[in-house]
């Protein structure tokens, strides 16, 4: 069995850790700082380091890798495209790994950088900064039309899927689904409980893709409220849900 917790690092980010129990080997993504990951290894000496997944270049994302690296001899996932330190496996869309025992399926997921990737295992999708709690990631470098065939392939995943994604945007990303949605009622009680959470100084992961698809604007651009309202924002008439994508994207940058 792998049990997976979150090390909290910087202001909103999470590095999940994998641990393998059986083997005592532990497994970290997207180890933005080498520091909690090492603190939490001086605490626990009975653990190995063994692998490090990284889902795209960003600096709150490898920023610790090769620090990590370089203290564990830990091996070293990350996307073929992107500039990763320290990277010893580069991984393409569709290639799968095998990870403290568990397989997981790469998926290419452009948008918020050209090479950003995915890892995928029964049920588990760590989805770095493409996807988020009630929300998805700014355009770095894709295009919207990128962005929303990403999402839209992670939608397709099985609705119990748990989203470990990075960061702890769940409350903001929420005030702005409320502001495309006002009258659905499943936003608003989701925005009641993670209101709560944060009020208690707690974390608002792992999500899930049912509630993601009740409750994310941008996993539904193929509502006709959610069209409505797009349109009211740019003042016109967009045509089918990539558009709308593209509009609910522009808004929130400014919201
Ligand atoms: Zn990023
Ligand atoms: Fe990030």
């Amino acid at each position: 069995m792998i049990q997976i917790s979150a090390l909290p690092a910087f202001t909103d980010n999470y590095i999940w850790l994998l641990q393998d129990h059986h083997n005592r080997r532990c497994a970290v993504v997207d180890p933005g700082d080498a520091a909690p990951v090492l603190a939490w290894l001086a605490e626990h000496p009975e653990w190995v380091l063994s692998d490090i997944l990284v889902t795209h270049h960003h600096h709150d994302h490898v920023g610790g890798v090769e620090r990590l690296k370089k203290a564990t001899g830990a091996t070293v996932y990350g996307p073929a495209s992107e500039n990763i330190p320290g990277r010893d496996v580069a991984l393409n869309d569709n290639d799968r790994v095998t990870v403290l025992g568990w397989e997981f399926d790469v998926y290419a997921v452009p948008g918020h950088t050209l090479g950003h990737i995915a890892y995928y295992h029964h049920g588990r999708l760590f989805c770095g900064d493409t996807l988020f709690a009630a929300g998805c990631g700014r355009l770095f470098e894709g295009t919207p039309e990128q962005m929303h065939h990403s999402l839209s392939r992670l939608a397709g995943l099985p609705e119990d899927t748990l989203v470990y994604c990075t960061h702890e945007y769940t409350l903001s990303n929420l005030r702005f689904a409320v502001a495309v949605e006002p009258n659905n009622p499943d936003i608003a009680d989701r925005l009641e409980k993670v209101s709560q959470l944060r009020d208690s100084g707690r974390m608002t992961l792992p999500s899930t893709l049912a509630l993601e698809k009740l409750t994310n604007p941008f996993l539904r651009t193929g509502e006709t409220s959610v069209k409505q309202k797009a349109d009211e924002r740019n003042g016109r008439d967009n045509r089918g849900p990539s558009e709308v994508f593209a509009a609910l994207r522009a808004w929130k940058d400014t919201f």
